[in-house]
């Protein structure tokens, strides 16, 4: 168990397609929380902390006093929501951006968990807004390329 470095942008491993999990990573799961619950943030994806692995970790509670971490293994986004919320999304890689991201609030995702596992669920509200900031990462997008250019500049220019 321990506390990882965080990537920050522009570190080009942010900007990578992951591949998918193939062994154990169950110490590394382990390791993504730590770091997660230590940022403190609620979602962390494999490739924040150098891992170009198709693994996210999130806990959506715990800010409000109540653990519920979940891993998600080589997940898929099966469906998303018609329904989009616009709201402000930190991330750990961009300290001190806040941007605005139109979201589907429901999202059905398909994974598997550390002993193998499948689960298939529809998140909704922060937890589906969460699970596709997370998944994002997988495929390297950031809040930043979901911004018009100009507005990432500015975002861009806080950041440097
Ligand atoms: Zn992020």
């Amino acid at each position: 168990m321990a506390v990882l470095p965080i990537l920050r942008w522009p570190d080009p491993r942010l900007t990578t397609v992951c591949t998918p999990v193939r062994g154990d990573v169950r110490a590394l799961a382990a390791d993504m929380l730590d770091t997660m619950y230590a940022a403190p943030g609620r979602g962390l994806a494999a490739p924040q902390v150098g891992a170009l692995l198709r693994l996210f970790v999130m806990d959506v509670t715990w800010k409000e006093g109540i653990r519920t971490p979940q891993v998600f293994v080589n997940p898929e986004i099966l469906w998303l929501s018609d329904t989009r919320a616009t709201g402000p999304e930190g991330c750990l890689s961009l300290p001190g951006a806040t941007t605005y991201v139109a979201r589907a609030t429901e999202a059905r995702l398909r994974w598997t968990d550390l002993e193998g596992a499948l689960h298939e669920e529809t998140l909704s509200g922060f937890a589906a807004i969460c699970a596709q900031h997370e998944y994002d990462h997988l495929d390297g997008i950031l809040t930043l390329d979901h911004l018009s250019p100009a507005d990432r500049a500015i975002a861009e220019g806080a950041l440097l």
